[in-house]
């Protein structure tokens, strides 16, 4: 008995040992991602709080409207992230919030939220308005190659969680209440603030829209009211009654929407995790007010690497739904542009620079897209392969570019300067970060009399009859192909990508 125990220790030792020797290993050979974090303002090194395993939570979409290609650079440089670190080994757990709830028009606590105002003008419930947006973004995600995360979570499905959050900030002594709901009291959280006080100066412009009961401007709506009991009757129409309000120990009502992403973000993650992007806008007011609630809750640091990313401008000015410049992905391809041409766009800007959009700059990105589908096409043709070494290289190159804080215009430009010297197999593995889906392109199918022809144009070519082979080019033409005379022989491309 005594010695089945010994040995049960020793194996538990050992195993204890293994772990950590493997541990060890894993530390020393990691590559990390370097990200600039908002949080220092400077670049850093991403190291996991878990080895290898990274935390990712990204602010989602608020589902009262088709999303427009502004919010979708924001997705699109938060795919890149996770597409890096997965490419650097990491597991990656990432999570998206849909904002069905809570979101006001002032983006702050004045206003109405967003969703029941839109259910009130299409004559809908907020409901219906928020999962039919809902579906619309998934599939624009879908068609834009984002990968999907591996938690969506919805914030009206997590109204317990919010409320628990809420609970363990009263007790702590940080809110307060007032008319219309219950408030996080800014000036009790020593450390408010420090966020958006390292943020950019053009995005440090706070919310001035304040309601007269709050102790500070800053303070915050955790919990709104939607029928306040013994609220004066001729107000009663400053809180119409709504589709979307649960109950709650303070009284029926609806979370605020900062809480949402803190609640849920501790949920899925823990109260301490890694990585947490959004676009720039959401520093000083959302972002701010995440860390505030969720470090005064945990009494711990909530998140390593604050990633934001910069916005898309149209006419100099930031596209935006209530600027009213927006374009939809739709919209887009009412135009004739695929979908992946905007992410390519997207690809040609750095994430923390501005990107100005323009039709001309979509035609040439849609134009740079299909000249490496063409490429595809080609290399399929002359099966071209390079060295073990070279393709190594290659592949190390581009992910040492693209892990120095995402610089995907950069990436970009080394995969052109080498697309001579590369097979489809580097093309391919590149489209692991830029998930352009060159995956999916198909070798041309050539038909046996086209083949035919060729072998015809060939043996003209061989006894130097220039003009009959010339003749066949023209025919191969009229069937939608373009000859051009590799040292692999001819190869074709598909006139319809030009
Ligand atoms: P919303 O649905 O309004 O909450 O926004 C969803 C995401 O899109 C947020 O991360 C915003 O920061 C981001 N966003 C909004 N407008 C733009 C823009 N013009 N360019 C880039 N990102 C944007
Ligand atoms: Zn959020």
């Amino acid at each position: 008995m005594k010695i089945r125990s010994i040995h049960n220790k020793l194996i538990f030792i050992y195993t204890l040992y293994i772990k950590y020797i493997r541990y060890l290993y894993t530390l020393s050979i990691m590559t990390y991602l370097l990200i600039y974090n908002t949080k220092t303002r400077a670049i850093e090194e991403v190291k996991p709080i878990r080895v290898n395993k990274i935390g990712f939570y990204a602010c989602g979409p608020t589902v009262y409207q088709y999303a427009h290609i502004g919010n979708f650079r924001t997705y699109i440089f938060e795919d890149i992230l996770k597409r890096t670190l997965r490419l650097l080994n990491y597991k990656v757990k990432h999570v998206i919030n849909i904002t069905d709830v809570g979101h006001l028009t002032s983006d702050e606590n004045d206003g109405e939220d967003k969703i029941e105002k839109e259910a009130r003008r299409q004559r809908k419930t907020a409901y219906e308005i928020a999962r039919f947006y809902e579906k619309v973004f998934k599939k624009d995600i879908r068609r834009l190659n984002i990968e999907e995360p591996d938690i969506w979570a919805r914030a009206s499905e997590h109204i317990k969680e919010q409320i628990n959050l809420i609970k363990i900030l009263e007790k702590k002594g940080f809110t307060y209440r007032i008319s219309d709901g219950i408030y996080f009291d800014v000036l009790r959280f020593r450390k408010y603030g420090e966020l958006w006080k390292t943020a950019p100066k053009e995005t440090r412009a706070r919310d001035n829209i304040t309601i007269k009961e709050k102790k500070n401007p800053q303070d915050f709506a955790l919990w709104k009211f939607s029928a306040p009991s013994g609220a004066d009757p001729s107000t009663i129409k400053n809180f119409p009654l709504r589709d979307m309000q649960w109950p709650s120990p303070w009284g029926i009502g609806f979370p605020g929407w900062h809480i949402e992403c803190s609640a849920m973000s501790m949920k899925y993650l823990g109260k301490h995790f890694d990585v947490h992007a959004g676009g720039i806008d959401h520093i000083p007011v959302h972002h701010t007010n995440e860390i505030a609630q969720s470090e005064a809750a945990s009494n711990m640091p909530f998140v390593n690497y604050w990633v934001h990313g910069n916005f898309l401008l149209v006419g100099g000015k930031r596209m935006g739904k209530s600027e009213k410049n927006f374009l939809t992905l739709d919209e887009l391809v009412d135009k004739g542009f695929d979908p992946l041409d905007y992410r390519y766009l997207a690809l040609t800007a750095h994430y923390r620079s501005p990107l100005f959009f323009s039709l001309d700059a979509l035609k040439s990105s849609r134009n740079a897209r299909l000249h490496l589908t063409t490429i595809i096409q080609k290399l399929y043709q002359t099966k071209k392969k390079i060295s073990k070494k070279e393709s190594l290289k290659f592949k190390d190159d581009l992910l040492e570019t693209v892990r120095v804080d995402l610089d995907t215009p950069k990436g970009l430009a080394l995969l052109w300067s080498r697309i001579e010297d590369i097979s489809i197999n580097e093309i391919l593995w590149a489209d692991r970060i830029f998930g352009l889906g060159l995956n999916k392109v198909k070798p041309l199918k050539i038909s046996n009399k086209i083949r035919n022809l060729l072998k015809k144009r060939d043996s003209y070519r061989k006894g130097k009859n220039w003009k009959e082979a010339d003749i066949i080019r023209l025919e191969i033409k009229k069937y939608g192909f373009e000859i051009e005379d590799s040292s692999r022989g001819p190869v074709l491309t598909s006139l319809s990508f030009s």
